[in-house]
């Protein structure tokens, strides 16, 4: 029997401070936690071993936090799990996210020998102000050494994370981001508008009558936007997701699982799963999640499947975000319904008022609609 494609992320909940404008579920940790957690984890793998036999691991992505906080001995006994727990393909794509200042040699060469071939490093801002605004833990210049050293070490797949709309910055500060990461050539970039959530220091400071002024306002965040569009497009880079672009032939192949709906499993504190049409997500307190590992794998089990109408109205929002768009053929043969009746008259005024096309079977976002992308997702909602 053929085995299906699956795709592991492994949450590791730890930084070495918090950023101020964070709502991860991460936090400093000591080194007895992270040994700790690390032996929980490893249960956690093995709980769900039987999927072994019907799946084959496509991807892995270490997220956070800072995955790179672990210590070597520690991220070498979870991805040792991982392969004697899973069957992975002999190509599959690992990530491990990093930050600068988190990095050295040996940690490297631990990752490539452990079988990573993709970095995902957070640099978010070139410009030393904003990283201290943000209360990153790093300087661009750390960042630089960092990623030099990682490509003279082997890696030729680096991502590179990128915040625009942080409070002071300027469309000037913003361009001279874009160019000092554009000089690096990473082979991905994400570049995403900082969105300040509620119990962050950065709620408390911004989002009050006085600190409201220090955000960039909607116009120049739509000017970072398309500014962001064309010198990245100008310059070799692809956008294939709203916020990511790559290098041709270096998409995300871990986050496009995401997008487009395939099985991903997620493991750790906290993590989000997809799999047999099932959305579950383990707990976010450590107690809660020490005890459901007990018997993670027949809580899965036993989780109810999302209801028909919730995978349509997903796969619709996560499709239209992607640049290749929704294949209207592919929606009826994975739900057996026809597009028209359901999103017929939707689509056809969205078109009518610019804000998506819809070509050959194909429907898309315009610039125009990904300007308000979240307005014209909304209309995808079924009754
Ligand atoms: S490094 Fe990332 S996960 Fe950690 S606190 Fe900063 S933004 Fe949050």
């Amino acid at each position: 029997m053929q085995k299906k494609d699956l795709s592991i992320y492994i949450h590791i909940p730890f930084c070495i401070k918090k950023c101020d404008y964070c709502d991860f579920l991460s936090a400093a940790s000591s080194p007895e936690e992270r040994a700790y957690y690390t032996r929980v984890l490893q249960k956690e793998i093995r709980a769900f071993e039987p999927l072994s036999y019907i799946y084959k691991v496509k991807s892995i992505f270490f997220g956070g936090g800072t995955p790179s906080v672990l210590e070597i001995p520690h991220f070498n006994r979870i991805t040792q799990q991982l392969f004697d727990s899973f069957d992975i393909s002999d190509d599959a794509e690992i990530t491990v996210e990093c930050n600068p200042g988190t990095l050295n040699e040996e940690k490297l060469k631990a990752y490539r020998s452990a079988g990573v071939n993709r970095l995902s490093l957070g640099l978010q801002s070139a410009d030393e102000n904003e990283l201290r605004l943000l209360g990153r833990i790093h300087s661009f210049e750390e960042f630089r050494s960092n990623f030099a050293l990682a490509r003279r070490l082997g890696f030729d797949n680096i991502n590179v994370d990128l915040m625009s709309g942080i409070p002071t910055q300027t469309m000037d500060s913003w361009k001279e981001t874009l160019k000092k990461t554009v000089e690096l050539a990473p082979d991905h970039i994400s570049a995403y508008s900082l969105i300040i959530e509620e119990n962050t220091p950065f709620y408390e400071r911004y989002l009050g009558a006085k600190g409201r002024s220090a955000l960039p306002d909607e116009e120049l965040d739509r000017k970072m936007y398309h500014y962001t569009h064309s010198y990245l497009s100008e310059n070799g880079y692809e956008r294939y997701e709203i916020s990511n672009y790559s290098k041709p032939g270096r998409q995300c192949r871990h986050n496009t699982v995401y997008w487009t709906m395939k099985s991903y499993l997620g493991l750790g504190l906290g993590a989000s799963s997809y799999l047999d049409r099932k959305r579950f997500s383990n707990p976010r307190s450590f107690d809660g999640y020490r005890d459901f590992v007990k018997d993670a794998y027949r809580s899965f089990k036993t989780c109810e499947p999302q209801s028909l109408k919730e995978t349509m109205e997903e796969f619709m929002f996560l499709g239209l975000r992607m640049d290749r768009g929704v294949f209207t053929g592919e929606f009826e043969r994975t739900f057996g319904k026809s597009f028209d009746e359901l999103y017929g008259g939707v689509t056809k005024r969205l078109e009518d008022t610019g804000f998506i096309t819809r070509k050959e079977g194909v429907i898309k976002l315009t610039s125009k609609g990904i300007d308000v992308s979240n307005r014209v997702l909304a209309n995808y909602l079924l009754p």
